[in-house]
């Protein structure tokens, strides 16, 4: 990304692969890191994700993406091709979360939180002074 995209508010990011891309027009919000089990299964690892508003985001390649619908309330897509986990909505809302480690650099992120606590992994200590809270926290943006 160049400096003028950055300073125009201009954020992308893509799958692993590239067949996934996507811009966002406007601001990156809500970054929290989530140790749900659901999360922590098809990431690897925990997972951090932030919120734009509809109208900001172009996804190209759109139809390489799969949705697994997870639970009753929710779907996550990811790349058929390779595999990376970028998106989260609840089902056939118009709002996506997104995957922070599918942004180019530099972000201009500070995650904000870590939620489902209570459903982390046992082999890890949450270690920095982000709050911390048992299940979802507060939502902004
Ligand atoms: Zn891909
Ligand atoms: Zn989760």
């Amino acid at each position: 990304m160049t400096d003028a995209a950055q300073e125009a508010g201009i954020h992308t990011g893509r799958c692993l692969c590239g067949a996934v891309a996507y811009r966002i027009a406007g601001p990156l919000v809500d970054l929290g890191a989530c140790h749900c089990s659901q999360c922590r299964r098809q990431s690897g690892h925990y997972w951090a994700s932030f919120d734009v508003a509809p109208g900001d985001l172009t996804i190209t390649g759109m139809d390489n993406v799969t949705w697994y619908r997870s639970s009753e309330s929710a779907e996550r897509g990811f790349c058929r091709t390779c595999g990376s986990f970028l998106f989260w909505r609840e089902v056939d809302a118009e709002a996506f979360e997104i995957s922070a480690g599918s942004l180019d650099r530099p972000t201009g992120l500070h995650l904000e939180k870590h939620i489902f606590v209570a459903d982390k992994g046992d082999y890890y200590e949450i270690a920095d002074d982000v709050p911390q809270f048992s299940a979802g926290g507060p939502k902004q943006g």
